[in-house]
């Protein structure tokens, strides 16, 4: 063939260069040029063949040899792999090696080992339990081989046949120009075998969905979003690939008193406007159980008292936050007739004096507007 590139200049590779080099250089652009990471670009489709034909000869040390001395010629018109050029042998191996390390599992129904799939489990824990920590048992729905059918997915007394479509062997071979082509064959899915009296568990798959039991640690300190990594808890691995893992996803309940601020904790807390004149003495709610706290005369609204060290640890445990009590001033409602005439008597004796904010703001008005 007429205008083909050098083999060794395809691969990158200088011409004394071991055959271990030119599996390395053929894996790196093979990840490249894979139809199948590039599916409909044609020239990629094209390269890959090429990359693929140089491989094949390099390494094979007669057509190398063959190759070195003659070059393409060598080989004639049809090129080297005249009876059609096989996509599946030869290369198998490193196919398994490569879309193992790359695209993980269920990228690739080829045969060999796959990483079981993550998992995601949603939490939801109270707003105590993130403060002080805890441990959950949680269900996680795990797949397991089928105990009816023993994993191989046939009714009991049945047993799979072999596909005619591949006669067992999982591929299809196809025509492609000089290439010839194996494909997953589609019938089996690449099994091999066909299953026609499924089994009633599984519905022939031969996994089921199992919940398992496990025990989860949450430090203090954790937060809605917050994940935990359970290392080889995910789903479990194919033909004895390694297990995936399991992410718990914290969702934290809201609290009828405390919000949360970072570290801190904010509560909201209502006192009489006698209350707040006259100072009091109030029980006010943490995480762990009432205190007292002294309100002093005269307090505003909105006025916040800290509580130190009353808030949430951090999850590493060096820090603890605060709490915020946010005084709020409630204005009676509902009064009674003689609460009324009270207030109106207090009105009536109280001057500007004794209302500091509003003299200190009507005397800027009149600075402003006269
Ligand atoms: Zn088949
Ligand atoms: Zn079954």
């Amino acid at each position: 063939m007429n205008g083909k590139r050098d083999y060794y200049e395809l691969l990158g590779v200088s011409r004394g260069t071991s055959e271990e080099e030119i599996k390395k250089a053929y894996r790196k652009l093979a990840l490249k040029y894979h139809p199948d990471r590039n599916p409909g670009d044609k020239q990629a489709e094209e390269k890959f063949k090429e990359i693929s034909e140089a491989y094949q000869v390099l390494t094979d040390p007669g057509k190398r040899s063959q190759y070195d001395q003659f070059g393409h010629a060598a080989f004639g018109d049809g090129g080297p792999f005249r009876g059609g050029f096989d996509f599946s042998s030869g290369f198998e191996d490193i196919f398994g090696d490569i879309f193992g390390e790359f695209f993980g599992a269920g990228a690739t129904k080829r045969r060999g080992r796959a990483r079981g799939e993550d998992l995601r489990y949603n939490l939801t824990i109270s707003f105590e339990e993130t403060a002080f920590g805890t441990e959950k048992k949680i269900k996680i729905p795990r797949q397991g081989s089928c105990e009816a059918c023993h994993g191989n997915g046939c009714k009991p007394g049945s047993s799979p046949r072999a596909c005619p479509t591949c006669r067992g062997k999982g591929q299809v071979n196809f025509q492609q120009g000089f290439f010839n082509i194996s494909r997953t064959c589609a019938q089996c899915q690449g099994q091999g075998s066909l299953i026609t009296d499924p089994c009633s568990s599984c519905g022939g798959v031969g996994r089921v969905r199992k919940f398992h039991t496990l025990s989860v640690k949450i430090p203090p300190g954790v937060d809605t979003g917050s994940r935990l990594k359970l290392r080889g808890e995910g789903e479990g691995g194919v033909a004895g690939g390694v297990p995936g893992d399991l992410y718990v996803v914290i969702h934290v309940e809201p609290h009828p008193l405390f919000i949360r601020d970072g570290l801190d904790i904010i509560c909201e807390v209502p006192i009489s406007f006698v209350q707040a004149a006259l100072g009091a003495e109030i029980d006010v709610p943490t995480l762990e159980g009432k205190v007292k706290i002294k309100i002093p005369a005269g307090t505003q609204a909105g006025k916040v008292f800290r509580l130190k060290g009353k808030g949430i640890r951090d999850v590493q445990g060096y820090h603890q936050g605060d709490q915020h009590v946010r005084v709020t001033v409630e204005t009676p409602t509902h009064l009674a007739p003689r609460q009324k005439e009270l207030l109106k008597e207090f009105a009536e004796l109280g001057g500007e004096e004794i209302h500091p904010l509003s003299k200190g703001f009507f005397d800027k008005v009149k600075q402003i507007f006269g």
